[in-house]
């Protein structure tokens, strides 16, 4: 790898390590909160620490379909024990007999006194008889068992407050009895669209586009990314090119939302009303992002109508990679800030691995870049070979990111660090 130092005589553009940092400073925390069904609280934030008032399992069973024994009665294999009692998944038995053994299922609880479970596979029943059985091996004490509280002891945090719901945390929750879940309300985001070459599909079919025309397909995935996100969408479509629709679109999302998200129109020296209106309505900050793609990114407020109050703004760059890609790396950690995930938890850039290049980067660029790139069966990354930032396909084909620092070429074979995009859309 080969470094170079940026251009003289050009304004630094801004580490997007110190964009993030920035950015998160001036977020809060939503403070409400809401009831959900456990059903429905993926990607949800806990809004409180989840106390289990239960051991899971709740008692020693058994992991096997087999006998339940005394491990004292099986001292050597070939010992034949009677079947006193049978217990499936839901019953309880009595105490084991001595000298005899429990035919037992898996989940079932181990009757008192047995201290083993032998697998049915290790066992011959006499005669044809389901009343006797021959052991085949000797089992260990404990073989078999599941103890009672090994996956949860009782008053265990088994979730914490600003953890992010999985499915899997769901499953979790509901084996501790929980029904309901208290989370971090929803963030409320209005989302608009921004230039007027744009049109939407299905209003226009591609035969009929007008020269110039292009569908919008930032809001398709801005709008599915928020989803995803959790937060409460509301769609605003494309903002029509003039100032007083601009004006009162920001103004009145400014009200009922937390967040007003818009892509396009953030270029330096573009002419577009987001700007100029957000800058009425509020205050803006232009910010030259040393990252490519997606170099213009504008963050501000939007004031609303109670004082001292505001709504924030995020303003995206327009091509659809650049947007893309900005979401991911800078509205996703704001949003996960704003739902209450504590900055311990998440990482705003998640944890790269270092894999071999299994391509070339002949060029450097002067700003720190995020390749589009895809792993192949060889355990190396390749890389899409149009990597503008219009072309969206690239987003589709690849399956992460390669952070390739500031001036920097890469040779065949070279480490580089790959963010994947489960990590990122998680
Ligand atoms: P801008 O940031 O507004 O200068 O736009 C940069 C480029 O992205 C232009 O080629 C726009 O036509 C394109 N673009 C802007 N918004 C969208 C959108 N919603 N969907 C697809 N392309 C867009
Ligand atoms: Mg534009």
């Amino acid at each position: 790898m080969k470094a170079s130092s940026p251009p003289a005589g050009r304004a630094p553009l801004m580490p997007l390590g110190d964009a993030m940092a920035d950015l998160l400073g001036r977020v809060d925390a939503l403070t409400g909160t809401e009831t959900v069904a456990t059903f429905d609280a993926d990607r949800r934030v806990l809004a409180q620490d989840l106390v289990s008032a239960l051991q899971v399992p709740p008692k020693d069973n058994s992991s096997m379909d087999g006998y339940a024994v005394r491990t004292a009665d099986v001292l050597e294999p070939g010992q034949v024990l009677r079947v006193s009692q049978r217990i499936a998944a839901g019953q309880a038995g009595g105490p084991l007999e001595p000298g005899t053994c429990a035919r037992i299922f898996t989940g079932a609880p181990m009757p008192a006194g047995a201290d083993a479970v032998v697998m049915q596979e290790d066992t011959i029943e006499v005669g044809g008889d389901i009343h006797a059985v021959h052991i085949q091996a000797v089992p260990q004490r404990g073989q078999w068992v599941r103890r009672a509280g090994e996956d949860v002891t009782h008053g265990a945090v088994v979730l914490a407050r600003g953890e992010r719901l999985s499915p899997a945390g769901l499953g979790l929750a509901a084996s501790l009895g929980l029904a309901e879940l208290r989370v971090v309300v929803r963030p409320r985001v209005a989302l608009f669209s921004t230039g007027d070459e744009l049109v939407m599909p299905g209003e226009v079919p591609p035969e009929a586009m007008k020269p110039g025309a292009i569908y919008n397909s930032n809001r398709f995935f801005l709008r599915n990314l928020l989803q995803r996100m959790g937060c409460e969408v509301t769609d605003l479509g494309i903002v029509p090119d003039q100032r007083e629709a601009t004006l009162a679109a920001l103004q009145s999302a400014a009200e009922q939302h937390d967040l007003i998200l818009t892509s396009g129109g953030v270029s330096v020296g573009e002419e577009d009303h987001i700007k100029p209106s957000v800058q009425q309505l509020g205050r803006l900050d232009i910010w030259q992002i040393g990252m490519k793609p997606g170099k213009p990114f504008a963050y501000g407020t939007v004031r609303r109508s109670a004082a001292g109050q505001n709504c924030h703004f995020i303003g995206l760059p327009g091509n659809p990679v650049s947007s893309f890609v900005t979401f991911l790396l800078l509205v996703r950690p704001f949003l996960l800030k704003l739902q209450g995930v504590p900055a311990a938890r998440f990482q705003p850039l998640p944890a790269a691995i270092t894999l071999p290049a299994h391509f070339t980067l002949p060029r450097a660029d002067k700003r720190r870049e995020f390749l589009r790139v895809r792993r192949n069966a060889a355990g190396g990354l390749d890389l899409f070979p149009n990597q503008s930032s219009g072309v969206l396909t690239s987003t589709v084909w690849a399956d992460g990111l390669v952070d390739n620092p500031a001036g920097t070429t890469i040779a065949h074979g070279d480490p580089v660090s790959y963010i994947s995009f489960s990590d990122l859309l998680a």
